[in-house]
């Protein structure tokens, strides 16, 4: 609906003056069904219907804001998972790998009733070499009897591990205390390259030129890197050079061993669509430009939107497109893609090699308004401006009022807006158009939240 990227939100991280404190990041790491997500709702106090029983499901990496203590921290429950175990150490190890790049603090989580595994050793190895403090916890410790089996994950080389039940909520507290003492007093500043190179999924739906697109890209420069230092890249990845500098072609294992399987094969497509998204920073999204666009290229769609990663459209096989085709898809982006009228187009041939070239550039400024902040002096200027010109309308005979505006985070950028009344869908558009105008959100999504100050 137009109104997905609105929301009328209590904002907790901002303070009476309405100014955005950043706050420190924990993130959750571990294989899946240690008991990550039982611990996220325990730390924060609630249950949320995060917990699933069945292994191995993808869930995105979600934060949530939590406090203890009177100190206020969000905590990432890294999700995206592959479903088959071949690839899980190296999944895992590339979750605590992206922990490290962004994180306060990591927390791995692991079994205390099953030990240390295989692949709880693959994350303990990448977590030796942690800059960022990391905590031990040992869970499922759900009696004292059980805290003389922790020992034994003294031999990750992690140190201490702590026992927690994260299910009954033993130990919980001593660990949100561990947790406080190390966190640092300011968060990092988590900048656009501190990452290593830029990370990119290929996605659409089945034969619309994906694999071509990636061989194209490939061999379009002869140099495929395969270390850059200070990052380790999941094998299911690929980095590619292009325009200059190299490109983190996320989950492309799949795009070149195609899999082509009967029964459930839609279901784990669309699973590994959403990890691909979900561990990028932007999608290029291919359209057969030769076909009419379809309810499966929408849905592809909709979840580059719900993940908030800046966005291309490439629209492929354009070596197929005639006249006619031409005009008849200009009216089905009018009408399909009216949602994202700030996604950057790129019209492709895979095939060919027609405007692959066009695609750097057009990354390259979306993901630079993806990393955009305005500070608040200009923001409130030009939204004084626009209201002046421009008043709210009347609701139940009031004129709400606008009265100031911050940007809350980056990656997407996202803004808070307080206002004294209600403000109705058609104007919140309004503004956000007027914004992306004014400081140039090309190819990012751009968030807004109300908040009502009555
Ligand atoms: P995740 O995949 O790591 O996020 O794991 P979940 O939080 O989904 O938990 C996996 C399973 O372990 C679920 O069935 C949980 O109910 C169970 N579990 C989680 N924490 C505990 C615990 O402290 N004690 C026990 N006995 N079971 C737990
Ligand atoms: P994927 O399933 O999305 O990875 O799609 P593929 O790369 O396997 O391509 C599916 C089919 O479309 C193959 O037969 C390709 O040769 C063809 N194809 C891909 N790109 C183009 C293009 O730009 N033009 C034309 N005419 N065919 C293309």
């Amino acid at each position: 609906s137009d109104e997905s990227d609105w929301e009328i939100g209590d904002f907790d991280a901002l303070d009476e003056f309405g100014e955005f404190e950043r706050v420190s990041e924990v993130a959750i790491v571990g294989r899946p069904n240690v008991g990550k997500s039982t611990l996220v709702n325990r730390i924060l106090g609630r249950r949320e219907a995060v917990v699933e029983d069945i292994p191995g499901v993808t869930r995105d990496r979600v934060s949530y804001s939590a406090s203890w203590s009177g100190r206020r921290f969000s905590v990432v429950d890294t999700g995206g998972w592959e479903p088959d175990a071949k690839g899980l150490q190296q999944a895992v190890a590339a979750q605590a790998e992206r922990a490290m790049n962004t994180a306060d603090v990591i927390v791995v989580v692991v079994d205390a009733t099953v030990g240390a595994t295989a692949t709880d050793e693959a994350v303990a190895r990448v977590l030796r070499r942690s800059k960022t403090p990391v905590i031990l916890v040992a869970n499922k410790v759900d009696s004292e009897r059980l805290e003389a089996e922790t020992a034994s994950l003294w031999s990750l080389g992690l140190g201490e591990p702590y026992p927690v039940s994260a299910a009954h909520g033993r130990g919980a507290g001593d660990l949100l205390d561990v947790i406080l003492a190390k966190l640092p007093t300011t968060p990092r500043e988590v900048s656009g390259q501190l990452g290593g190179p830029r990370r990119v999924a290929l996605v659409g739906k089945p034969n619309v030129g994906k694999s071509s697109l990636l061989n194209k890209l490939a061999g379009s420069e002869r140099s495929v890197v395969d270390n850059v230092a200070g990052t380790t890249v999941d094998p299911v990845d690929e980095l590619i050079e292009l325009g200059g500098s190299t490109w983190q072609f996320v989950d492309t294992a799949g795009l070149r061993r195609k899999v082509r399987t009967a029964s459930g094969h839609e279901y784990y497509a669309s699973l590994r669509t959403r990890a691909a998204i979900d561990a990028a920073e932007i999608a290029i999204l291919l359209i057969d430009a030769s076909q009419p666009i379809t309810e499966q290229d929408l849905r592809v769609l909709s979840m580059v939107i719900e993940s908030g990663r800046a966005l291309v459209i490439a629209f492929n096989k354009w070596d197929l497109v005639d006249e006619d085709r031409r005009y008849q898809l200009d009216k089905e982006i009018d009408r399909e893609l009216a949602r994202v009228p700030w996604a950057r187009r790129v019209n492709i041939s895979a095939m060919t090699g027609r405007a692959v070239q066009k695609l750097v550039p057009a990354l390259e400024s979306s993901l630079e308004s993806w990393d955009k902040r305005v500070s608040t002096g200009p923001l409130n200027t030009w939204l004084k401006e626009v209201i002046a010109a421009n008043p709210p309308p009347l609701r139940g005979g009031r004129q709400p009022r606008v009265l100031f505006a911050t940007q809350a985070s980056v990656r997407p950028p996202t803004f808070v807006l307080f206002s004294t009344g209600f403000l109705e869908a058609g104007y919140r558009r309004f503004l956000e158009r007027r914004l992306r105008e004014q400081f140039e959100f090309d190819g990012s999504p751009v968030r807004i939240n109300v908040r009502v100050r009555e």
